[in-house]
């Protein structure tokens, strides 16, 4: 059995882990005590060892959104508001409190793999993922092995990629980043902003896509979120040489609405060989992706 953490800042989620990737057991959690760094990592580790019981467990990961020294498990630094847990070795404290072999990576890392090796990517070689949350994350796993360098950055930015060069401005320091334009965030607040009638929505974006075929101001909004993101893939696609891509994130409940008509574009704007040798996938895992991810990373 395996444990998997995924620290996503407000909500955690732990899950138990076969080695073929079954779920034993998953669970989310809210995290109390999150302005005080020393209560909230008790609070975490009281957590994880209530959740874990008394199974025996072999090996673990932690999932946290940031940047994270590979060689040593220090979070250089988490990239948010928060940042709680920068210049803290959570590798170490995770290893000696559980007394297990413990890892812990950047979690559009985690995800891609979970995703590359359980999901919909495992009947391939290479995969790129990309997830549409807050903002967009990605990863890519290349010949059956998490790309990565000494550089925590590589391989994560494509969020950060840009497709308008007179786009607005990026905290990043750049302008026109993909992230600014197809982040589930920020697609949910311009169409928010548009059409105020979809705020009452228990999921406006959901009911906005679903309606999109019939609503012709939807669909323009609709098709220009697709045309962005479709640049934004081709041009990982064309950095990895990778054509098989998969997406995740909440967006993905309508990923009817979305992929179908993103391919057709990706399929005619990448360069591959043959033309049009492009697959683009939902997530399969979702919630479960980066903490499944996590308690299978390379150790
Ligand atoms: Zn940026």
């Amino acid at each position: 059995m395996r444990i998997g953490i995924d620290f996503g800042g407000t909500n955690i989620k732990f899950g138990l882990f076969g080695e073929d990737g079954s779920t034993y057991k998953f669970s989310v959690k809210k995290l109390i005590d999150l302005r005080n760094t020393n209560a909230l990592l008790l609070n975490l580790l009281e957590e994880t060892k209530k959740f874990a019981g008394n199974e025996k467990i072999l090996c673990g990961g932690l999932a946290i959104k940031g940047l994270i020294n590979r060689n040593t498990g220090e979070l250089i630094n988490d990239v948010g508001a928060a940042n709680e847990f920068a210049g803290i070795n959570l590798q170490k404290l995770f290893s000696t409190k559980l007394n297990i072999p413990f890892v812990i990576d950047n979690d559009a890392r985690s995800y891609a793999y979970g995703e590359w090796k359980f999901g919909a990517g495992k009947n391939f070689n290479s995969v790129i993922v990309i997830t549409l949350g807050t903002g967009i994350g990605c990863a890519a796993v290349i010949d059956r092995k998490l790309f990565g360098s000494e550089n925590p950055m590589s391989g994560v930015l494509g969020g950060h990629i840009s497709i308008d060069r007179n786009g607005a401005e990026c905290p990043c320091g750049n302008k026109g980043c993909l992230e600014l334009y197809c982040s589930a965030s920020s697609l949910e607040k311009k169409v928010l902003n548009k059409f105020p009638q979809l705020v009452e929505k228990e999921n406006p974006l959901k009911t906005f896509f679903d309606e999109s075929d019939s609503n012709d101001k939807y669909k323009s909004v609709a098709n220009e979120f697709r045309e962005n993101l479709a640049l934004g893939i081709v041009n990982v696609v064309h950095a990895y040489g990778i054509n098989r891509v998969i997406l995740g994130g909440g967006l993905m409940n309508s990923h009817d609405k979305i992929i179908p008509v993103l391919t057709e574009i990706v399929k005619r704007r990448a360069w591959t060989v043959p033309k049009g040798n492009i697959e683009i996938l939902p997530s399969q895992l979702e919630d479960k992706a980066a903490c499944i991810g996590a308690a299978f990373l390379d150790r």
